[in-house]
């Protein structure tokens, strides 16, 4: 008897819902048996990786694609294949899975492979501990251990283009050359994953090279693809009945329309399910996906207004404090904002830049405005209702005293 099956039981007992079947299978971690669409991608990277069993060194291997085209789940199938393969014939691989996101720090990223590789259970003097050591330290005990135990090694870093982002290349550097010093055996080879297409402009040219030994590009889903992913999902993760075929085409329909991204249909479906059995629905229909849709956009807006800078949040306030909703009128209004919260105001050429950025995350539309002979001007409007807004920032102690005069 499998474990999601008793968990199943205990689930359903304890909180009397009748639409999932299986939550897990929900989740963002969840990875199902068949990656439907993927074969191509999902072929090379085991080609790239099948030199491992005969104790060769892979190529490295560059993977690129936006955000829900399926790169983490074939990477993360490949290699679960991979190591039952390996284990059959007492091969050892070794394939930590960092999300350098999620990571966060450099060092965490390199504490995190050591951990990964059991480096923690060696003598004391050659650990790799959370804190203490330099980069430079902890990357040479990583690579010492992997030549003194001729370990055979295939690092994957996801999410690559956020490590770049935040601290450079550096630890790529060191491991792209990292096979010069562990010539006695053993070697390692390193899979990347980005989100961002342009992530190779960003590498040092060496880097770069190195790292692209190959490289293969994951194409946004088209909505028949989606609507295929979302059956086979609900299949497993919803009782019979559970959910409308009309739910999962608007499903596939409206994450079609984001960029062809597969977590964002799934994460549809999930929420979808949570309001329907708050509800006490028997079914999740269409009206749920489209609450659901409004939920997400909703908590998204609010995290990223939550997380905004001071100045930022400024600016929302002077945008919508607004009545014409040029630049010029913002600019002013946001000026004054900031000397009643004693902020040095920004220069206007970095507030234009802002609300750009803001247009760009949809938060705010700027139309650009034609003014006849006067020349252009530009409308700027906020899209997210004004209480998301204050309750967003009403915890940002600059802030609360503004909103306060507002009310
Ligand atoms: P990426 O890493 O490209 O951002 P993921 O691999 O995390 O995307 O996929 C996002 C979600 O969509 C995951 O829940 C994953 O299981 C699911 N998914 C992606 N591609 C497929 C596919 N071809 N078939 C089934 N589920 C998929
Ligand atoms: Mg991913």
């Amino acid at each position: 008897m499998s474990e999601d099956f008793l968990d199943n039981i205990f689930e359903k007992a304890a909180t009397g819902e009748t639409l999932i079947k299986n939550r897990r299978t929900l989740t963002i971690d969840y990875v199902p048996e068949n990656l439907p669409f993927r074969d191509e991608e999902t072929k090379t990277v085991a080609q790239t990786l099948s030199v491992v069993l005969k104790a060769a060194r892979p190529s490295n291997l560059l993977l690129f694609g936006k955000p829900g085209t399926g790169k983490t789940a074939v990477v993360k199938k490949v290699i679960e294949h991979l190591h039952k393969k390996a284990k059959e014939l007492g091969l050892e691989v070794i394939v930590p899975i960092i999300n350098t996101k999620s990571a966060n720090t450099a060092y965490k990223v390199l504490y995190e492979i050591a951990e990964d590789m059991g480096i923690n259970k060696e003598e004391k003097k050659l650990q790799v501990h959370f804190t203490g050591l330099s980069m430079g330290e902890a990357t040479d005990r990583i690579l010492d251990f992997i030549g003194k135990k001729k370990l055979n090694v295939v690092l994957v870093f996801d999410e690559i283009d956020s490590l770049v982002d935040k601290n450079g290349d550096d630890i790529l550097y060191n491991f792209t050359r990292a096979n010069e010093r562990i010539s006695k055996g053993g070697f390692i080879s390193l899979i990347g994953i980005s989100n961002s297409l342009t992530f190779k402009d960003k590498l040092d040219p060496r880097v770069r090279s190195s790292l692209s030994e190959e490289e293969m590009v994951f194409n946004p889903y088209k909505v028949e693809q989606l609507q295929k992913i979302l059956i086979d999902r609900a299949r497993v993760a919803f009782n019979d009945d559970a959910i409308d075929g009309a739910a999962i085409n608007l499903c596939a329909a409206m994450a079609g329309k984001e960029n062809g991204d597969a977590r964002k249909a799934i994460d549809l479906l999930r929420v979808a399910a949570e309001i329907a059995e708050r509800e006490k629905a028997d079914k999740v229909e269409e009206k749920h996906i489209r609450l659901a849709q409004e939920k997400i956009e909703k908590d998204t807006n609010f995290e990223i207004l939550k997380n905004s800078t001071t100045h930022t949040k400024i600016i929302i306030m002077a945008i919508m404090k607004s009545k014409i909703g040029n630049t010029g009128e913002v600019y002013e209004i946001y000026s004054s904002l900031c000397r009643h919260t004693e902020q040095e105001p920004l220069t206007q050429r970095r507030i234009t830049q802002i609300i750009s950025e803001l247009d760009q995350l949809g938060l705010v539309i700027s139309n650009i405005m034609s003014q006849g002979r006067y020349g252009r001007s530009q409308r700027i409007k906020i899209t997210v209702p004004v209480l998301t807004i204050k309750e967003a920032l009403k915890d940002d102690p600059i802030l609360s005293a503004l909103l306060m005069i507002n009310d």
